[in-house]
């Protein structure tokens, strides 16, 4: 069976989850034994997003081999349980790049370099190199922004001319629109569908499917206006309502027959579908038996997104644990000795959050001391680690001047300093220590329980680390170096003996949780922190309901 590929298109407003779409409908896919990847295509003039503010595009996601990606790719991850790499996310800033990378090394044999054809060849090649490599039955190719952008426009004409490269029969393009609801009018209304599929054509590109957002469910008269207007029929024509979760999307666009529809019309060949796994992990999430509450101290928070993973990582450790867990955002540059236990009373677990640059750390350091003399479970996340291991080498070992040399470049001790392969790197982009690397994990420590292995692989994006010459002090006071990276001996997870859970690491748990393999570490800290709440009166036990998800 040749590859086939789906074009996820969006119109009318951007938010509108085509990425959850996308990941939904790959699930649906690989639920009936179909080999399925995501790719991205992001419409700026980034290489990547790796140098972006996390205010203007929520967290970056790292692969295993080290790309700095959209975090869309962390959807896909965690609904197909796949993993994604480089390929998985091209940007507008990558196609430029190898192009002219291309014409200064002469491969254009003296041609006037243009849009039509070397760019929009360029992002074919991309789209290709997923589909050639043999490892997958379909590829759904996600295409950032909104049709009628101008940016958007060679990432179209792309498609339009990949479908004649590949054979219409092998390709399927899906437009997502919105379907508002006018109150003073009391009505659905269609017309915005309309005006962004009429925009697709003008392109070259008519949709197959429509899927349409809406806040209300949309009639036969309604699908069938929309069918009549956009030249679909009406089974393409799906509705996507608001959900509880994310994670009963995929649930939702069965019932819709999306995935029948997909199968249909590229004659896909499949097996009985199996969501029994995923129908068992709705239902955990949308009825658990109790909830706690964990405070995210980060510098960020306002931005929910930059935590993405985190957050989603906490609703798969929820699962498990049948309990609900609530975020406390609590921005560290609020925190001070005298505040931070009014801020956190009442969670039953902290987590400090990875980020960069020193605003804010001083909070971090005051509910790391929080959590760490009160007994309070305790994650900290690569700078969240980072802050645990400054806060003991200050209130523990009695180096009062300690610190990272990002935050105090003339520490006295310089308990996490730069790794010395990161000492001359100027430019910013792709040059931290990316991707996933082992780590060695010590027998009986609160990580090795989670874990159950003595070798792990996790991802990283980071640039200092614990300092090797000062890390005796440490472990002369106490603390436990629970995982270390065998090739260079850098300290990678950090414990508390007799803290009931207190575990700080310098990679990124959240990027490896999915639904079907929820990450180890997230589990353990939230069954220690259920276990807190419930001995401290702070876990609320929530009436379960009835209403279980219909197969
Ligand atoms: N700023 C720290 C470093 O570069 C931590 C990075 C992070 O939290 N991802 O090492």
């Amino acid at each position: 069976m040749s590859t086939k590929y789906i074009f996820v298109t969006g119109g009318v407003a951007s938010s509108l989850g085509k990425g959850i779409i996308c990941a939904s409908l790959g699930r649906l896919l690989v639920a009936q034994g179909l080999r399925v990847t995501i790719q991205k295509l992001d419409p700026y003039i980034n290489v990547d997003p790796g140098t972006m503010n996390p205010y203007e595009h929520g967290e970056v996601y790292v692969t295993d081999d080290g790309a700095e990606t959209d975090l869309d790719l962390g959807h896909y991850e965690r609904f197909l349980d796949i993993q994604t790499s480089q390929s998985n996310n091209v940007t507008t800033g990558r196609i430029y790049y190898d192009v002219i990378n291309k014409e200064r090394q002469g491969a254009y044999l003296g041609k006037t370099v243009q849009v039509i054809p070397h760019v929009t060849d360029e992002i074919q090649s991309h789209v290709l190199k997923l589909g050639n490599s043999g490892d997958y039955d379909v590829v759904i190719v996600e295409i950032g922004g909104t049709v009628g952008d101008i940016e958007s426009l060679p990432y179209i004409e792309a498609v339009r001319q990949l479908k004649y490269n590949v054979g219409r029969e092998h390709t399927l393009s899906i437009h997502l629109t919105l379907v508002p609801y006018l109150a003073a009018a009391g009505e659905l209304k269609t017309k915005p569908t309309q005006h962004s599929v009429k925009t697709l054509s003008e392109s070259g590109l008519q949709p197959d499917i429509l899927v349409c957002r809406s806040e209300h469910p949309l009639d036969d008269s309604l699908k069938s206006k929309v069918a009549r207007f956009c030249n679909v029929d009406l089974e393409d024509v799906i509705a996507s309502l608001d959900a509880k979760s994310i994670y009963e999307v995929p649930l939702l666009m069965q019932k819709e027959g999306l995935d029948k529809r997909v199968i249909q019309k590229l004659k896909l060949k499949t097996k009985d579908c199996n969501l029994d796994n995923w129908i068992g992990f709705v239902e955990a999430v949308c009825e658990p038996s109790g909830s706690i509450e964990i405070a995210l101290v980060g510098k960020y928070v306002e931005h929910h997104d930059s935590y993405k993973s985190i957050v989603e990582a906490f609703i798969h450790a929820g699962a498990v644990n049948d309990c609900k867990v609530n975020i406390r955002w609590v921005q560290s540059d609020d925190l001070t000795k005298e505040s931070v236990s009014g801020s956190l009373e009442g969670v039953s677990g902290v987590l400090v959050a990875p980020g960069f640059g020193g605003r804010g750390i001083e909070g971090k350091l005051c509910a790391v001391e929080y959590a760490r003399t009160n007994d309070v479970p305790f994650f900290g996340i690569c700078l969240g680690m980072q802050c645990a291991v400054i806060e003991y080498a200050r209130n523990v070992c009695g180096w009062e001047d300690a610190n990272s040399t990002e935050f105090n470049e003339d520490s006295e001790y310089p308990i996490i300093d730069i790794m010395h392969d990161q000492k001359n790197i100027e430019n910013m982009g792709g040059t931290m220590r990316l991707g996933k690397y082992a780590c060695s994990v010590k027998k009986e420590t609160n990580a090795y329980a989670a874990y159950g292995s003595e070798l792990v692989y996790e991802r990283h994006r980071h640039r200092y680390e614990v300092n090797n010459n000062l890390r005796y002090k440490l472990v002369e006071n106490g603390m436990v170096l629970a995982g270390m990276n065998p090739e260079r001996d850098l300290v990678e997870i950090v414990e508390i003996e007799e803290h009931p859970w207190f575990v700080g690491v310098q990679f990124h748990p959240e990027l490896k949780s999915t639904v079907s393999n929820p990450q180890p570490l997230f589990v353990d800290f939230v069954k220690a922190s259920l276990k807190f709440g419930k001995s401290s009166d702070l876990y609320t036990p929530l009436k379960t309901g009835t209403a279980k998800i219909e197969k």
